[in-house]
């Protein structure tokens, strides 16, 4: 198998950014508010999808909403390879061979692993899909115009928190999912914002 290396040629040392809380928001709100690492727990933190240590963006792009104990066992892996980590290292117990059935009855390690491959192109394919809520214009919109007066999210349970405004904010969210987040700027204000951008 070829050997390939994606490593930068210089490393260079990067600084997190913090978020403000209409991104914060924006994440933790998404899929229902639930975990998108496939567990059903409420998110409670966001978690880079491609780790920031290994180069992965601090945009909404790379963050998704996670329980705080997937996102401490997922720890510096991609969702592949933890994916793989977490549940592809069964124990053969001593009459495992390259062809013989795996523990899952599959056939031979190829079974086992092409078992894995399409549970995993199952669960990128929901993350995507969480992804693809939060990058949403609309909604980013939404929750840019509503809550970019509460500036920085300082983390749960503090008073400037995405955690409480989600809390004391949960019924107009709702509302504003049902209508598809409408525009919340006036025909005016959008004609000059889309005009700025233009010019
Ligand atoms: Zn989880």
């Amino acid at each position: 198998m070829p050997r390939r290396s994606f490593l930068p040629d210089e490393p260079k040392k990067r600084r997190r950014r913090r978020f403000m809380i209409w991104e914060s928001m924006c994440v933790l709100s998404a899929n229902d508010g639930q975990c998108a690492y496939w567990c059903s727990r409420k998110a409670e933190t966001m978690d880079h999808v491609i780790p920031f240590a290994n180069g992965g963006s601090d945009d909404l792009d790379n963050l998704l909403p996670a329980c705080r104990p997937c996102n401490y066992e997922k720890q510096g892996r991609d969702p592949v390879r933890w994916y793989i980590a977490k549940y592809m290292n069964e124990d053969w117990h001593g009459r495992g061979s390259l062809t013989s059935p795996g523990p899952g009855g599959e056939a031979g390690l190829r079974g086992r692993y092409l078992t894995f491959h399409e549970e995993i192109l199952e669960g990128l394919d929901e993350l995507e899909a969480v992804a693809a809520e939060i990058r949403n214009p609309a909604r980013q919109a939404w929750f840019l115009y509503h809550f970019f007066h509460h500036k920085y999210d300082l983390g749960a349970r503090n008073f400037f928190s995405a955690e409480l405004c989600l809390h004391w904010s949960k019924d107009s969210i709702d509302k504003a999912r049902e209508a598809g987040f409408p525009d919340p700027w006036s025909p005016e204000e959008r004609a000059r914002i889309d005009g700025h951008r233009a010019g």
